[in-house]
């Protein structure tokens, strides 16, 4: 059984075409800019538990629009690898019908549940917080070491990569930090692209009605300008592509 947050049966932002995105319930870190702490706790009462046949049924119904656009299954959260089991299960059951499996993670997490879902899964959408290892800390609640094993892991393994990276003023978009993530990717041949990120607040209500504390009111989402140059410093090292949304 997986504990599932909720289900978005028709998204264009979480991986190749249409997709089917599940929400998994649990999440390690406490990212200061999280649209969703909701997904944080691993007992919220407003998850759901569901067996592996009955997503399943869900899954099949976007079969056309997978077929049509390229899409598939994306796992997301929360931190879908701290289920990395029901994942495995979810997406060998996926491949057995052709659905092409995606994952969107931290890789806050041991390598061993990352090696667990590596066989089933076609693409890895991992998230980079931070180079700097107490400015993750202070950033997500954790250092960035399982980050950085995990995606030399799926590097040596070959794993086809997505890297995302969320751009906040004042946290996440000193050039310097930019370029040591930059510097990062360009050795990993299988990362095949960077989506910068822009910070914004939509999640910020959320935080206020669990009696959480927001620490980002301030901050203003970085402008276009200020965008499109980090996107070019990151093409300009790495020589990958590079997309901002
Ligand atoms: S990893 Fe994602 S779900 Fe977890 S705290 Fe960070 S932004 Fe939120």
């Amino acid at each position: 059984m997986g504990l599932v947050h909720s289900i978005d049966t028709f998204s264009t932002l979480d991986g190749p075409g249409i997709r089917t995105v599940i929400f998994l319930q649990g999440c390690p870190l406490r990212c200061r800019y999280c649209q969703n702490p909701d997904t944080w706790s691993k007992t919220s009462g407003s998850a759901r538990e569901y067996p592996v046949a009955e997503l399943m049924k869900i899954i099949r119904r976007g079969i056309p629009y997978f077929q049509a656009s390229g899409g598939g299954v994306t796992v997301s959260g929360g931190e879908p690898l701290l289920q990395a089991e029901f994942v495995a299960e979810l997406f060998t059951a996926c491949q057995a019908e052709h659905i092409s499996t995606a994952i969107d993670t931290s890789l806050y997490v041991a390598t061993s549940k990352v090696e667990r879902v590596l066989p089933v899964t076609d693409l890895f959408l991992a998230d980079i917080k931070h180079m700097e290892p107490q400015k993750s800390r202070k950033l997500t609640g954790l250092a960035n070491q399982l980050n950085i094993a995990n995606l030399c892991f799926l590097s040596q393994h070959n794993a086809r990569l997505w890297i995302r990276y969320v751009v906040v003023p004042g946290l996440t978009d000193d050039p310097q930090d930019v370029t040591a993530m930059a510097e990062l990717v360009k050795t990993l041949d299988n990362a095949e692209r960077i989506e910068l990120l822009p910070y914004h607040a939509l999640g910020a209500h959320k935080w206020d009605l669990l009696g959480l504390n927001y620490t980002l009111h301030q901050t203003q989402p970085p402008t276009s300008q200020q965008m499109n140059d980090l996107a070019h410093l990151v093409r300009s090292i790495t020589g990958k592509p590079v997309f901002w949304q």
